[in-house]
């Protein structure tokens, strides 16, 4: 069904994503309300309307769905089961995030569509440690199976005697282990798809990332990357394919000698698509717009040679002066009030001049 312009979308959760969504939207002409439970959060200052209410507040859920015509998320930490309220409003589906969110459905998944990911156990205890350690071997990973994002809710085991303070380290809940992916580069490939089955992908970032965090998106990726971009674009849209998805999908890949390993899917636009406002003919989040109410598809094509995206992290907001003064710098601020270690505050991408 075509949801058209001048029609409400609504966004669940109010970060730099929804606000970028939110713009996006409105560019085409339609109005979002964002629900969040924070007091002021970054799409709110930018989104026709705003509920302040807590993701498990099923009748706060009830009104938000009854006033938007399609909804969204931008974030996959949210409690699934009251989404159900939304019904057939909600794209992406509740599939989608319920094996996003979970780091365990989510490597099984990847694993039943053929799809290559590192060695990975399910975590419940010590002895699980010491039994993965075992069989994969070191260095190994621990994640938590929910609530990790941006390198949070990791421990590393680098030998066997690490296990006890990293079980300790990720507070001791459900987890994975994974193998540590000895790997040549990081990419992504991102992907929007249709109800019908249609779908886009834009040229892939490589990404590089410090303390586990984003902190760089280079476009064209490298020669390391490109080989294994055939392999990787199969994959992503196979993923997106069997989950049914409608928006955009981002896959995450390790570039490793055995070729493209799947590190993990998000199931919305993404930090390493962020160069795609100013350096792709359309952007990931106008694209998914369009996805969800059934519009046609953008192009995806490059508008120059190439784009280079930083992350704006903590401090880095600091330097905002010197950044709007640079020709050709593309500011974006998220409208955060405190900045913190770690804490995405905005972005700003330089696109390549040459084509
Ligand atoms: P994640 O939150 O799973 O995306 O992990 C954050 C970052 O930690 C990744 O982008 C990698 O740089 C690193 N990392 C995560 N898992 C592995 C792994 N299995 N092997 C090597 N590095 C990893």
């Amino acid at each position: 069904m075509r949801i058209d312009p001048g029609a409400t979308i609504g966004i669940l959760g109010g970060g730099q994503l929804g606000r970028m969504l939110s713009v996006a939207a409105a560019q085409l002409g339609y109005k979002c309300h964002v629900f969040d439970p924070a007091e002021a959060p970054p799409a709110a200052d930018v989104a026709a309307h705003f509920t302040r209410a807590d993701f498990n507040d099923t009748a706060a859920l009830k009104a938000f769905g009854d006033s938007v015509d399609v909804a969204t998320y931008e974030f996959e930490n949210l409690p699934v089961t009251p989404l159900q309220v939304l019904g057939a409003k909600l794209h992406p589906s509740s599939r989608s995030l319920a094996i996003a969110q979970d780091r365990a459905l989510e490597k099984q998944f990847i694993e039943d569509c053929d799809a290559r990911v590192a060695g990975w156990r399910r975590i419940d205890s010590l002895a699980d440690i010491q039994t993965a350690v075992a069989e994969l071997g070191t260095p190994i990973v621990l994640k938590t199976r929910c609530y990790g994002y941006d390198g949070k809710g990791q421990a590393w085991i680098r030998e066997a005697a690490d296990a006890t303070s990293a079980w300790a380290a990720i507070g001791e809940q459900p987890a994975i282990a994974e193998a540590g992916v000895d790997f040549s580069a990081e990419f992504s490939v991102i992907v929007a798809r249709w109800a019908d089955g249609s779908h886009t992908i834009w040229d892939s970032a490589e990404n590089e990332h410090r303390e586990g965090i984003l902190r760089r998106s280079t476009v064209p990726c490298s020669d390391l990357v490109a080989v294994q971009l055939a392999e990787a674009r199969e994959a992503a849209v196979g993923l997106a394919e069997a989950l049914g998805h409608i928006g955009v999908l981002t896959v995450e890949f390790f570039a490793s000698e055995s070729g493209p390993v799947v590190n993990e899917i998000a199931p919305r636009v993404h930090n390493s698509g962020h160069w795609t406002i100013e350096g792709a003919v359309t952007s990931q989040f106008e694209q998914h717009i369009r996805a969800i109410c059934g519009l046609p598809a953008g192009s995806t094509e490059l508008v120059s040679g190439g784009a280079i995206m930083d992350n704006l992290i903590g401090a880095d907001i600091d330097r905002w002066p010197e950044l709007v003064a640079e020709e050709g710098a593309h500011v974006h601020l998220y409208g955060k009030g405190q900045a913190s270690p770690g804490r995405k505050m905005g972005h700003v991408t330089r696109v390549n001049s040459q084509a």
